[in-house]
C-alpha cells in the first residue's frame, strides 16, 4: 500500500510563511491592514462593493452573525435542506427559532425550489441553503422564490467560494452569503470565515455585531460605508478614541492579521487550485464511466461553475459503507457529507424526508483536492472499480 490519500488537503506553502512572518515582523498581529486588504481582494473576488464584506473567524460564527442581524425571533422558522451543516442549524436554534428541514434531489442533493416552496409557512423568515459539492444548484430560481415571498435567503456558500451562475458568484444570489476558510476548504486560513450582507445598513452593521457590538464614538456619525475605517477615524480624531457604545449584545467574531495574510495570498491561488480540482473531476468522470452500479455527479447546466469541493458516488446496491471501508484498508479516504439534520435529534423534526434518507445511504465522497497527483487519481480509480465490482458480485450471488 502507498501512502494514504486524504480526502481534502491545504495548499500552504513559501508564500503563506513568507506573508505570516511579514506580520509578525510589523509587531501588529490583531485585526489591521492585511485583514483589510483580504476583505477588498475577497470583495473583488465576488465582485460587489467593499463595504458589504466582513470579515469573521470561522464560517459558523460569520453564520451566527447573520442570524443576528436578520433579528430571528422565537416563533419564527426558517427552511433549510436537510443536506445542511450543523452550524445554520445551531445558528437558527439558538435564536429561539425553528429551523425546518426540506428534501433535496437524489442525485445532487441540492433542494429544488419546489422542495423549498414546500416547506414554507406563514412563519417562515428565512431560507438557508448550501451548494451541494460546489454545484450551484437552484439557487437562482429559490433566490426567485424567495423575493417573490417576502423571505430572507442566506447563503451557505462555504463549498461554493468560485461557483457562479452565469457569472454571478454563489453567496451573493440572497440577503446573505458565509464563506469558510477552515483547514479543510479550498482556500485555507486554518480558521476563518466572511460574510456578505447586500442591504448597505445590515451590512454597516456587521463588523460591529461581529465585534461584541462596540461602536467607537468618534466613528457613531460616520456615514455606514465607512464603518471599516471606524477604528482609524477615531484615531484621527485626536480625541478620545477609546470611547465607545454597545450597540448589541454580541459575542465575538473577528479574525487577525496572521490568518487574513494567508487568506489574501491563497486566494490569488484560488484559480490555480480550481484548475487542478477540475481537472481531477474529470479524470474520475472518464475513469469511472461505464462502471456498472455507480453513478458519477451530475453534469453542471449551462451557465453553471463549480467549485469542485466535492466528487460524489451514488451505489445501486446497498454497499456504500462496504466500499468506504475496502478503500479506506487500501489507503484511500473517503467520508460522507453531510448527516442529515431532520435526523439529529436535538433540532427536534418529525419530518420524513426520502429522497435525502435515499441518497445518504448511498453516497460517498472520494477524494478531490488540488494536490492530488495523476498517480493518485489513477489509483483511486484503479481501486474503486476494483472495489465495486468485487462488491457488486458478491451481493448479488448471495
Ligand atoms: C465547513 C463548513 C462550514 C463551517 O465552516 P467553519 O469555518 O469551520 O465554521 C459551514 N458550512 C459548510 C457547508 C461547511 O462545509
Amino acid at each position: 500500500m502507498g501512502k494514504m490519500i486524504n480526502v481534502v488537503q491545504p495548499s500552504l506553502g513559501e508564500r503563506e510563511l513568507a506573508a505570516v512572518r511579514e506580520v509578525f515582523e510589523s509587531n501588529w498581529v490583531g485585526r489591521g491592514p492585511r485583514t483589510g486588504e483580504f476583505e477588498a481582494a475577497f470583495a473583488r473576488h465576488l465582485g460587489v462593493g467593499r463595504e458589504h464584506v466582513t470579515s469573521a473567524n470561522s464560517c459558523s460564527s460569520a453564520t451566527f452573525v447573520a442570524m443576528e442581524l436578520l433579528g430571528l425571533r422565537p416563533g419564527d422558522e426558517v427552511v433549510l435542506p436537510t443536506v445542511s451543516f450543523v452550524a445554520a442549524g445551531n445558528a437558527i436554534a439558538a435564536r429561539g427559532a425553528r429551523p425546518v428541514f426540506c428534501d433535496v434531489d437524489e442525485h445532487t442533493l441540492n433542494p429544488s425550489a419546489a422542495d423549498i416552496e414546500a416547506a414554507l409557512t406563514e412563519r417562515t423568515r428565512a431560507v438557508v441553503i448550501l451548494h451541494y459539492g460546489g454545484h450551484p444548484g437552484a439557487v437562482a430560481e429559490i433566490a426567485q422564490l424567495c423575493r417573490d415571498r417576502g423571505v430572507h435567503l442566506i447563503e451557505d456558500a462555504a463549498l461554493a467560494i468560485a461557483s457562479t451562475v452565469d457569472g454571478r458568484a454563489c453567496g451573493t444570489f440572497g440577503d446573505m452569503g458565509v464563506w469558510s476558510f477552515d483547514h479543510a476548504k479550498i482556500v485555507v486560513t486554518v480558521d476563518g470565515g466572511m460574510l456578505y450582507v447586500r442591504d448597505p445598513e445590515l451590512a454597516a452593521r456587521a463588523p460591529k455585531v461581529a465585534y461584541l457590538g462596540l461602536e467607537p464614538r468618534a466613528a457613531a456619525s460616520a456615514s455606514p460605508a465607512s464603518f471599516h475605517s471606524g477604528y482609524d477615524q477615531a484615531l484621527r480624531s485626536k480625541t478620545r478614541w477609546w470611547d465607545y457604545d454597545v450597540v448589541s449584545f454580541s459575542g465575538r467574531s473577528t479574525t487577525n492579521d496572521v490568518l487574513s495574510a494567508i487568506g489574501v495570498v491563497q486566494l490569488d491561488r484560488l484559480g490555480e487550485f480550481i484548475a487542478r480540482r477540475r481537472e481531477v473531476a474529470g479524470a474520475y468522470d472518464a475513469g469511472l464511466a461505464g462502471l456498472a452500479g455507480v453513478r458519477v455527479p451530475p453534469p453542471l447546466p449551462a451557465g453553471h461553475t463549480s467549485s469542485y469541493f466535492m466528487y460524489w458516488l451514488q451505489f445501486e446496491d446497498d454497499i456504500r459503507d462496504e466500499i468506504a471501508r475496502d478503500l479506506f484498508e487500501r489507503g484511500i479516504y473517503t467520508t460522507f457529507r453531510y448527516p442529515l439534520m431532520h435526523q439529529v435529534k436535538a433540532y427536534g423534526s418529525d419530518a420524513v424526508l426520502p429522497r435525502a434518507e435515499a441518497a445518504a445511504a448511498r453516497t460517498l465522497l472520494l477524494p478531490i483536492h488540488q494536490s492530488l497527483s495523476d498517480a493518485d487519481v489513477d489509483r483511486v480509480v484503479t481501486e474503486v472499480r476494483a472495489c465495486v465490482t468485487a462488491r457488486r458480485r458478491r451481493t448479488r450471488a448471495a
